[in-house]
């Protein structure tokens, strides 16, 4: 998507983490070595700032916003409450101890508004000297280092491809 923050500008802002099992599954059975639910975890609660979760799984002054809806449409409330009813687990934290159970999901906003990535990273670091901004522009290569491949540098041109 064409828009600072990408998808996160648009997305159903969702604060939900993959399944450990997953992280897990892809370090053990696929050769994705360090990135074991134990190995990222520390990234997701870095980067967390929720406003009602605590604890060890949780990050409360990360630069992204994590809060509970501030609008729950009552039949929402009614379905959680119906299938807590029929027998699954009322669950008020879906990247706590387990995923499993119904409750109603959190959410990536401040104050009840979308909370994008560029929120979150992109325009507190506007007032630094190198960061720039192109807003239509293409990255036609960039070389990566480091362990976790920081792009440290990229062609930037046009979406006609000329450069810039
Ligand atoms: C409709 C929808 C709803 C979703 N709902 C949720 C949700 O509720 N919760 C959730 O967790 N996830 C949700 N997702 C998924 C989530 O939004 C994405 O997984 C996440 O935003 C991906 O982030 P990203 O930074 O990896 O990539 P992107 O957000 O795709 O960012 C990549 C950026 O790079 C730019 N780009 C690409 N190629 C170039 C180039 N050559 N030069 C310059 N720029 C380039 C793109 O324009 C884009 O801005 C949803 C996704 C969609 C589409």
């Amino acid at each position: 998507m064409k828009a600072l923050g990408g998808c996160s500008s648009m997305n159903a802002m969702v604060y939900v983490r993959g399944n450990p099992s997953d992280f897990n599954g892809w370090q053990d059975d696929h050769g994705a070595a360090g990135w074991g639910y134990l190995d990222v975890l520390p990234y997701f609660i870095r980067a967390e700032g929720n406003t009602r979760c605590r604890g060890p799984l949780h990050g409360t002054d990360g630069p992204l916003h994590v809060e509970d809806l501030v609008y729950r449409h009552e039949l929402s409330q009614a379905w959680v409450e119906s299938a807590v009813k029929w027998g699954l687990t009322a669950n008020e934290d879906f990247n706590g101890e387990t995923q499993m159970g119904a409750g109603p999901f959190q959410v990536t906003c401040r104050d009840g508004l979308r909370w994008s990535a560029s929120d979150a990273y992109l325009r507190p670091a506007l007032d630094r000297p190198n960061p720039s901004s192109a807003a239509c522009g293409q990255s036609s290569g960039c070389t990566n280092t480091g362990t976790f491949r920081r792009a440290n540098s990229a062609r930037i041109g046009s979406w006609n491809g000329s450069p810039k």
